[in-house]
């Protein structure tokens, strides 16, 4: 039995006051009882006071990108013991707005993805297809060419603790959702990929789908068998929302 989770993705938003009010709503209004696994995906300079103001709960804290350095000279890049050091642990790696916007490659992801791994902490690897692709029929391919490269670097027992999140790019902020069969579709045949190589590994990786994920449409998505949980972007700014989506998946 997976453990659902849903990830919170603030991406470059937020002011010191704005964040701590935010966690504090959601700190406030998550429900005891809820059986998810809740985690924070914060802006490098707010990492400490998020960390802060999640000590003590069960809430996770995590960041957006990780070099593919370990340290040294590096100006402007964030190692990952870096933010283990600031109390993350978890990680985004590979999204979507990565590879567009600052031309990210797969093999430049599967380095930060095992980086992230050799340090200890969590990667959520996501992947994803653009519109075009989904029209040309390559999804799949598209998908298994992302995930390969990082299966290839750092190996299948990599995924025994990290996550995979499948996140159309069509779908991402743009208010339209893949349907729970698309996104049921990818997230069976990308279990599949990783079965090929440990079918233990791929029956305990827990696969989130992302792309416009709200409140009204998270218990469809959440239902589908290998769906197990959300990356969420815009609607994780909203406390009531986020919850919302929090108790729809535990
Ligand atoms: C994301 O950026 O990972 C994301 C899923 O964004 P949104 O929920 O806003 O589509």
């Amino acid at each position: 039995m997976r453990t659902p989770v849903v990830a919170g993705n603030w991406k470059m938003n937020g002011t010191r006051s704005s964040l701590q009010a935010l966690v504090d709503a959601i700190k406030a209004g998550k429900g005891a009882a809820w059986k998810a696994d809740v985690v924070l995906c914060a802006p490098f300079p707010y990492l400490q006071i998020v960390a802060d103001t999640l000590a003590g709960t069960d809430i996770a804290l995590g960041a957006q990108n990780v070099s593919e350095y370990s340290s040294g000279a590096y100006t402007g890049e964030v190692a990952a013991a870096m933010l283990l050091d600031l109390g993350s642990r978890y990680v985004i790696v590979g999204h979507s707005e990565r590879r567009a916007l600052f031309a990210e490659s797969s093999a430049q992801v599967a380095e930060k993805f095992a980086v992230a791994v050799a340090a200890g902490l969590i990667p959520i690897l996501c992947v994803g297809e653009t519109l075009t692709e989904r029209e040309q029929g390559m999804t799949l391919q598209v998908v298994e060419s992302q995930l390969m490269a990082v299966l290839e670097r750092a190996g299948v027992a990599a995924f025994t603790e990290a996550m995979l999140a499948y996140e159309p790019v069509w779908a991402i902020g743009t208010g339209l959702t893949a349907t729970p069969e698309q996104a049921q579709e990818v997230h069976a045949a990308l279990r599949e990929m990783v079965a090929a190589r440990s079918s233990d590994v791929a029956g305990g990786l827990r696969i989130l789908y992302g792309g416009s994920v709200k409140a009204a449409n998270a218990a469809s998505l959440f239902a589908c068998p290998d769906i197990d949980g959300g990356l969420i972007g815009g609607a994780s700014l909203d406390a009531t929302e986020f919850l919302a989506i929090c108790q729809a998946a535990g």
